[in-house]
């Protein structure tokens, strides 16, 4: 089924699929025909990527860009097999983030390590290399030509290393990957929306990420557009509750730094307790149950991100 959110200035968001409705978008910016694809989700999500283009009246050779935020594999897991779907367009990707692509060997060793290998091969598979010659090595200050149209790369680190956002100033809109947090619709409260920090392993940076948030609040974009999920306002507000929440997951890891094997157990924990918390504040109207299910891969993947950073800070 295809899920196609339709806003100004020619961006779209595609629900993936990946996992679940609703987890997952890819963006699209179209600007006289020639399209920019952001983020690719995990290869599974070629066929509604098609599927979007023919909807919107374009062709595969209609894509002159896929632009990766970061190469984890949710952003960066559908890279190949788009770029053998689209002939003429070319992989923007952070420095960092090419020779991933070009060759996935060590990326997905390091995604098996994290997840661990079955979970590994189910969620994504080995993913299909990219031709080096097809990559385009993009940082900070980078600017694509989308048919005149310019997209500017950000380098924004603090989730990962190899993170980039982009910027569309014709739409004052920025692209945040997952700098900028998740915000997951089922807990908007009257069109309100939450938002949660995300400390992945194995490059989480606490004192980088408020430095890339403080940056994007610093623009004064009309809207963000998060890979999980798609378009949100409030701004500025968000970019608070974010400051706010990084400050507490550090609090927590910093609260069990010596708590022995059970510590990312114990990191879990405190972090289960900061979103009962927050479900207050927030005043979430979905069930205890329904919205920790709503949350939980995230704040398990939180807990392991937090329990790495304690040894490697
Ligand atoms: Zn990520």
């Amino acid at each position: 089924m295809l899920e196609l959110l339709r806003y100004d200035h020619g961006i779209y968001a595609l629900d993936s699929g990946y996992l679940r409705p609703q987890l997952a978008a890819i963006h699209l910016i179209v600007e006289q025909g020639r399209v920019v694809i952001i983020d690719t989700a995990s290869y599974t999500s070629r066929a509604r990527v098609v599927d979007a283009l023919h909807v919107l009246g374009l062709t595969p050779a209609s894509v002159d860009y896929v632009f990766l935020t970061h190469i984890h594999l949710d952003h960066a897991g559908g890279a190949g097999v788009l770029m053998q779907t689209f002939p003429d367009a070319r992989l923007v990707v952070h420095p960092r983030g090419v020779a991933h692509m070009a060759d996935p060997t060590k990326l997905f060793a390091a995604v098996r390590a994290v997840y661990g290998a079955a979970e590994a091969d189910r969620l994504y598979g080995e993913p299909t290399p990219v031709p080096a010659d097809r990559i385009i090595a993009a940082g900070e200050g980078f600017t694509l030509e989308l048919a005149g149209r310019p997209l500017v790369c950000w380098d924004t680190p603090g989730h990962a290393r190899h993170h980039l956002c982009l910027w569309d100033p014709r739409s004052s809109g920025l692209f945040t990957g997952d700098i900028f947090g998740l915000s997951f619709r089922e807990l908007d409260v009257d069109g309100r929306p939450s938002i949660l920090p995300t400390t992945t392993p194995t490059q989480f940076d606490p004192a980088a990420m408020h430095h890339s948030v403080d940056r994007i609040l610093r623009q004064q974009p009309a809207a963000v557009y998060l890979t999980h999920f798609a378009r949100v306002g409030e701004v500025q507000r968000l970019g608070g509750d974010l400051h706010r929440l990084i400050d507490a997951h550090i609090a927590i890891a910093e609260r069990e730094r010596d708590a022995g094997p059970d510590r990312e157990a114990r990191i879990l924990e405190g972090l289960w307790a900061l979103m009962d918390a927050e479900a207050e504040r927030q005043g979430w109207q979905l069930g205890w149950e329904q919205w920790r299910e709503v949350l939980r891969a995230d704040i398990e993947l939180n807990a392991q991100g937090l329990h790495h950073w304690l040894d490697h800070a």
